[in-house]
């Protein structure tokens, strides 16, 4: 017996009968002695109807105007509003108790951020009376208020801050994230047919990989379930199968050299070259860059014989009208003969693994697969648990599958 926050994402509730499963599965938690809170996002592709919607009404003759943010998530959040009476609805005619709440009703006040709100606090209340009184507590995942009472929302994917944040301030014994996966994979199945659905992996190992594109889990979600320590089960809303659990690194974890591999499709390399190189310049550069809002991996600076300066770094595809600009502008500051050049075609595939720590040549196997096939790679970085090489676009699917087989990581020739 214990406490259980489950969340169902948008496929998992995006039709009656779909809300009903997912009913299902709360109430044969309830009834095998849980207490049990429900997150729910919008229902199918709500959320992307929605920003449509506000898309076409924003195009007013024949320009296209930005909506106040405010309105945004007041639009937004009606997706989420609409799932949890459905489902407290379908609990109902399942012949059970259940309450649906607003993050408003929960008291999830963050700030005020539109759009990518950061959650300040929880009012536990109202959740544990009713929990106390035999409810299941049916919540809205993705939003918030500010102090002021204003709906806001917690970035794309946001029902998974909620369901991590809501099993930290309830002291949950588990989150379940019930998608339409399995689970975590080694690699995106869609790219490598062999992937294996991974059991277990450390907090770390997945921060890595969901900031490398493995998109199951907001990376923020994850941060804060380490931060709090609540274990997480990534699992398949449509069967009974175990899916992948996400807890705190284990000494045997390191057993495993590496756990998954993952590509990062899109991405651009921006360099500045010849900048004077005095005290300061790097942080006039990720200034500028900070207050486009761009986030920036992949820094490399070097310097040639003249004494100038290179910075390069990579940033998203999507991002390279906001990264134009900013550089453009640096440009200009430095003034001489300082200039920037994008290259728009490259792709970045990584292996992580906690093992890493305590293993030696795991660099070398990787380097070394890739160029048996032919694959050049442009720039290395590495963290303690992450090797990751930037290659050329079109290598990218290839990459992935090469380095996956490289760690043997694949169903049929991997270690399970
Ligand atoms: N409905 C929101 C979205 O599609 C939040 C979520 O699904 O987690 O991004
Ligand atoms: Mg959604």
């Amino acid at each position: 017996m214990g406490l259980i926050v489950m969340k169902f994402g948008g496929t998992s509730v995006a039709d009656a009968e779909r809300i009903h499963r997912a009913s299902a599965r709360a109430l044969a938690a309830q009834r095998a002695g849980h207490k049990v809170v429900v997150v729910v996002s919008a229902m199918g592709d709500t959320t992307d109807d929605l920003l449509d919607l506000a898309k076409s009404v924003c195009t007013f003759g024949g320009r296209e105007i930005q909506p106040p943010k405010r309105e945004m998530d007041q639009l937004l959040s009606t997706g989420e509003q609409v799932t949890i009476a459905l489902m407290a609805m379908a609990i109902h005619a399942q012949g059970a108790e259940a309450i649906s709440l607003t993050g408003g009703q929960i008291g999830l006040v963050t700030d005020a951020s539109f759009s990518k709100a950061r959650i300040q606090s929880i009012d536990k209340k109202r959740m544990l009376d009713a929990l106390d009184a035999g409810r299941i507590v049916i919540v809205a995942g993705f939003q918030g208020v500010t102090p002021e009472g204003d709906i806001t929302t917690l970035g794309r994917g946001g029902s998974n801050a909620t369901l991590v944040a809501l099993g930290a301030a309830l002291s949950a014994d588990v989150c379940e994230n019930y998608t339409d996966v399995d689970g975590i994979y080694t690699a995106d199945p869609r790219i490598v047919p062999n992937a294996r659905k991974i059991e277990r992996i450390s907090y770390d190992e997945m921060l890595e990989l969901s900031g490398l594109g493995a998109s199951v889990l907001q990376t923020r979600a994850v941060e804060f379930a380490k931060k709090y320590k609540v274990p997480l089960h990534v699992r398949n809303s449509q069967n009974e199968n175990e899916g992948t659990w996400i807890v705190s690194e284990t000494p045997n974890m390191e057993n495993i050299v590496v756990s998954g591999a993952a590509l990062k499709k899109d991405l651009i390399r921006v360099t500045v070259r010849e900048i004077p190189d005095v005290p300061g310049v790097a942080a006039r550069v990720f200034g500028a860059i900070a207050q486009a809002n761009v986030v920036v991996d992949d820094i490399i600076q070097t310097l040639d014989r003249e004494g100038n300066a290179y910075i390069s770094f990579t940033v998203e595809h999507g991002d390279l009208h906001d990264i134009r600009q900013a550089v453009d502008g640096l440009v200009k500051g430095f003034g001489g003969t300082c200039h920037a050049d994008y290259a728009t075609d490259l792709a970045k595939v990584s292996v992580v693994g906690v093992g890493m720590r305590s293993h030696t040549g795991v660099a070398q196997r990787m380097f070394e697969a890739l160029a048996q096939s032919k694959i050049n790679i442009d720039n290395i970085t590495t963290s303690e648990i992450k090797i990751s090489c930037i290659i050329k676009r079109d290598d990218g699917p290839k990459a992935l599958k090469i380095v996956h087989d490289a760690f043997e990581l694949g169903g049929a020739s991997g270690k399970p």
